[in-house]
């Protein structure tokens, strides 16, 4: 099952995507974002509405990231050694976390943005992994049983900002540099997500491409370490971290420039598709 947020005509709703388009869930039920609807724990009531006659077709909404609102996006750095390796550094004993701010996500179609204050703006496809339930400290053993599903993401990157100091976090949430989607896909049909493969184009030319079982934190242990941390919530993003082939590590260096398209490709999730834009002033 995907599930997705989504505006059409301006009002903001979230919804099953089918075959014919996307059924309205917001419409339905009293909770008014996908987050919320995660929360309430009863997904057989999107699931009920699979041959449900669409309300809007795919191309007449405007995808929003697929959790807008979400109270927590932790991010995960150096997690494939292709990419420690690129970057010069070294394999830390416990993995590296930074955090992103929900306002500089945005959905499936939206334009990435290149900020005026650089001209070092980078593509990082990854692997998110969406919270179902709220847990404290969560067994590894138990760990995938909290997650309600997956979904691509570009973690768009401006290097000189996330260079510049000892911390990661202003190059990480620049307005429009967070590519969330288009939809997450139900975790019963991913069982095991180190099984999936995840492919990053640019302007249709593969720069990235990598198999999830070579996380070097694997998704449940990085679900019991952040939740060791503090709660993990419902509708809590996990951007799990970024293959080898990044734009900053490539001679000479490959920066992502208006009128380019950054895709970011899981096997059995779908395509995350953004043009690029620069900001004017
Ligand atoms: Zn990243």
């Amino acid at each position: 099952m995907k599930l997705s947020s989504f505006t059409h005509d301006g009002r903001a709703s979230y919804g099953l995507v089918t075959e014919a388009g996307i059924v309205d869930l917001g419409a339905r039920f009293p909770e008014t974002t996908l987050r919320d609807f995660l929360a309430a724990g009863d997904l057989d009531r999107a699931r009920a509405l699979a041959d449900a006659p669409a309300d809007f077709a795919l191309d007449a909404v405007k995808f929003a990231p697929v959790i807008p609102n979400p109270d927590k996006i932790i991010c995960v750095g150096l997690n494939y050694h292709a990419h420690v390796q690129e970057t010069g550094r070294t394999v830390t004993e416990k993995p590296v976390l930074f955090a992103r701010f929900s306002g500089s996500q945005i959905g499936h179609g939206a334009p990435l943005v290149k900020p005026l204050e650089s001209d070092e703006f980078d593509y990082e496809g990854e692997l998110a992994v969406i919270i179902g339930r709220e847990g404290r400290r969560i067994p590894e053993a138990e760990a995938l049983s909290y997650v309600a599903g997956y979904a691509c993401y570009n973690d768009g990157s401006i290097r000189d900002w996330q260079r510049h100091t000892a911390q990661f976090l202003p190059g990480k949430s620049f307005a429009g540099t967070g590519a969330f989607g288009p939809w997450m896909v139900t975790a019963d049909e991913i069982p095991d997500p180190a099984t999936l493969r995840l492919v990053t184009r640019l302007n249709g030319k593969v720069v990235q491409d990598t198999t999830t079982d070579l996380l070097i934190t694997p998704i449940p242990a990085l679900i019991a370490y952040i939740s060791t941390i503090l709660p993990l919530l419902p509708g809590d993003v996990i951007v799990s971290g970024t293959p080898g082939g990044v734009g900053a590590r490539r001679n000479p260096p490959l920066w992502l420039k208006e009128g380019d398209v950054s895709e970011v490709e899981i096997s059995g999730i779908g395509v995350l598709s953004n043009p690029v834009t620069a900001e004017r002033a």
